[in-house]
C-alpha cells in the first residue's frame, strides 16, 4: 500500500487550485462541495469561473503562479495545461511538505484523489492508486449500484441517537443494537421515509431497554470446512465477522480464525488426540458463560459440528443453559478431501453407499468398530482419525472379507495447498504411508472408487499450474 488513505478536514482549510480551464473547473466542482476556502490562480478563467469569482465564491488571483502561493494551503491542485507551470508547482507545495495532486500526472503527486460513492456522511473512497484508474471507476459503479439510495438519511437518524443508546444500553449491547436494525433496514432496502426510520430506532431501543442482556448473548457452532477458508458458507463467515468471542480447536485453519472481527476475543481451546488443552466440559462452561454476559459466541469447529466433532455434546450444554443456539452445518473432510482428491464418494459403477467412522482409539485401547458393515461391497468407507491405527484397519478389512488388493487412499491436509494423497491397497498402504512421513490431519478413504483418481485429480493439475 503505498497510498496511505486519510480524509482531510475541510472546514477553516484553504484549498488553491492553479489553473483556470475546464479542468481546473471540474477540481472546482468538487471542492466546491467541501466548506474550504478556495483560491484559484489563473490569468483567465472559464466562464463558470468567471462568475464564482464574481460572486465572491472564491478568491480569483488574476496572474500567474508564484510559489508563495502555496504558503498555508491545506491542499494544493496543480490543474493548468502547462506541464512546466504543473511542476512549478508540485516543487513550491512539496517543498513544504504541502500534499498537491497535479492532474494527469501521477509521479508528481503526493496526493491522488480516488473515486467518491457518498451517502449522506457515509464517504466511500476507491483508488486503484493509480495502476488502474478505469477499474477503480468500475468498482464505484458496483458500490454505487449496491448503496441504497437513503442510506444517508439513516446515518442522519443514527448520529441524532447515538449518545442515546450508548445511554441506555450496557456498552457490549451497543454494537449488536445498530448490527441488528442495520441488518433488518438493508433487509428492506432503506426504503423508510426519516421520520420512519427515527421511530424504527425508538422502537428497537424501547425492546432492547425490555430484553435482559442474556437475551442478546447468542452461540453459533460453526463448522469450519476442511481447511481452505474459501470452503466456509457464507453463514459461518458473517458469524465470524459478527462474533464477540471465537473458540478454537487445533485443526482449525488459523486463516479461518483471522476471519473474525479485528478485536474479537479468540481463545484456542486446542484438543490433541487425547490430550484436550481444554477439558470438554470447560468448553462448554465458556460458551455458555459468555453468552451469558451477552456476547455473541463462535464455537469454530474444523468440518461440520455433527460429525466426529462433539457438536452435540456441545449443542446439548448450551440448550440446558437456556441460551440462544444454532449449528452452521460445513463441509466436513470426507466431502472437502474426496472432492479434491477426485475420487467421487458414491459412483454409479463403484458405490452404491457410503459410511463414515471414526478410527479414534477408546480410551480402554480398544478399537471396536462394525467391522463386517465395514467391509461391505460397493460401498465407500472413509475413516476419520484414523492416521495411528491404520494398520490395524486395513487388516481387519481383509479379515472380514476385502481383498489385500482392495484399493484406498490416505489424503492428508485435504483441500490445502500442501494436499498429498497416498493412494494403494489395503496390504500395501500402511507401509506407504509411513514411508511418505504423513502426519495428518488425515482421512484413510477403502473402496475400488479411488481408481477413479488418476483421471480426476483435478486439483492436483490447479496445483501445479500455480
Ligand atoms: N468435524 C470434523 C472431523 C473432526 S475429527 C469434520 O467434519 O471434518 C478430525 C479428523 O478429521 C482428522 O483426524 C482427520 O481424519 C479428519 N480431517 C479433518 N480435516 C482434514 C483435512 N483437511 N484433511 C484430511 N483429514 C482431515
Amino acid at each position: 500500500m503505498r497510498y496511505f488513505p486519510v480524509f482531510l478536514d475541510m472546514q477553516a482549510a484553504d484549498v488553491l487550485i492553479v489553473g483556470g480551464g475546464s479542468v481546473a473547473e471540474r477540481k472546482w466542482r468538487l471542492l466546491e462541495r467541501t466548506p474550504a476556502r478556495i483560491t484559484i490562480v489563473a490569468p483567465r478563467l472559464t466562464d463558470a469561473l468567471q462568475q464564482v469569482a464574481e460572486a465572491g465564491a472564491i478568491h480569483w488571483l488574476s496572474r500567474e503562479f508564484s510559489p508563495e502561493d502555496v504558503r498555508a494551503q491545506r491542499l494544493v491542485i496543480a490543474a493548468t495545461a502547462d506541464a512546466a507551470v504543473n511542476e512549478a508547482v508540485a516543487a513550491a507545495a512539496r517543498a513544504v511538505n504541502i500534499p498537491v495532486n497535479v492532474v494527469d500526472d501521477r509521479a508528481s503527486c503526493t496526493a491522488i484523489t480516488p473515486a467518491i460513492v457518498e451517502r449522506g456522511d457515509l464517504l466511500v473512497a476507491i483508488s486503484s492508486q493509480g495502476s488502474s484508474p478505469v477499474l477503480a471507476r468500475r468498482v464505484r459503479e458496483r458500490v454505487e449500484r449496491a448503496l441504497p439510495a437513503n442510506l444517508g438519511a439513516f446515518i442522519d437518524v443514527a448520529a441524532r441517537y447515538r449518545d442515546r443508546v450508548r445511554e441506555q444500553l450496557a456498552p457490549e449491547r451497543v454494537r449488536t443494537f445498530w448490527e441488528t436494525l442495520i441488518d433488518a433496514l438493508w433487509r428492506e432496502g432503506f426504503v423508510e421515509s426519516d421520520d420512519a426510520l427515527a421511530r424504527r430506532v425508538e422502537r428497537a431501543l424501547a425492546q432492547a431497554g425490555d430484553a435482559s442482556a442474556t437475551a442478546n448473548g447468542r452461540v453459533s457452532l460453526v463448522g469450519g470446512g476442511p481447511g481452505d477458508p474459501s470452503l466456509l458458507t457464507l453463514r459461518a463467515l458473517r458469524r465470524l465477522q459478527d462474533a464477540d468471542v471465537v473458540l478454537f480447536d487445533r485443526l482449525v485453519n488459523q486463516e479461518l480464525v483471522d476471519l473474525a472481527r479485528r478485536d474479537a476475543e479468540r481463545i484456542h481451546v486446542g484438543k490433541r488426540r487425547d490430550r484436550h488443552t481444554v477439558p470438554q466440559s470447560q468448553i462448554n462452561a465458556l460458551m455458555v458463560e459468555h453468552a451469558r454476559a451477552g456476547r455473541q459466541v463462535v464455537r469454530l469447529k474444523g468440518g461440520d459440528p455433527f460429525i466426529f466433532g462433539r457438536g452435540g455434546e456441545e449443542l446439548a450444554d448450551v440448550v440446558a443453559a437456556g441460551i440462544t443456539v444454532e449449528v452452521v452445518p460445513g463441509i466436513t473432510a470426507a466431502s472437502g478431501c474426496a472432492a479434491y482428491a477426485g475420487i467421487p464418494l458414491t459412483h454409479r459403477d463403484h458405490a452404491q453407499s457410503c459410511m463414515f467412522v471414526t478410527g479414534h482409539r477408546k480410551a480402554n485401547g480398544h478399537l471396536s468398530l462394525p467391522w463386517q458393515a465395514m467391509a461391505a461391497p460397493q460401498q465407500t468407507l472413509v475413516v476419520y482419525m484414523g492416521l495411528a491405527t491404520l494398520a490395524e484397519v486395513c487388516g481387519q478389512l481383509i479379515a472380514h472379507g476385502l481383498a489385500p488388493e482392495h484399493p484406498c487412499a490416505m489424503i492428508e491436509s485435504g483441500t490445502l495447498r500442501s494436499q498429498r494423497v497416498v493412494s494403494g491397497t489395503l496390504d500395501a498402504l500402511p507401509a506407504q504411508v509411513e514411508v511418505a512421513g504423513l502426519t495428518g490431519p488425515a482421512l484413510l478413504v477403502v473402496g475400488t472408487v479411488v481408481t477413479l483418481r488418476p483421471d480426476l485429480a483435478w486439483f492436483d493439475m490447479v496445483a501445479a499450474d500455480a
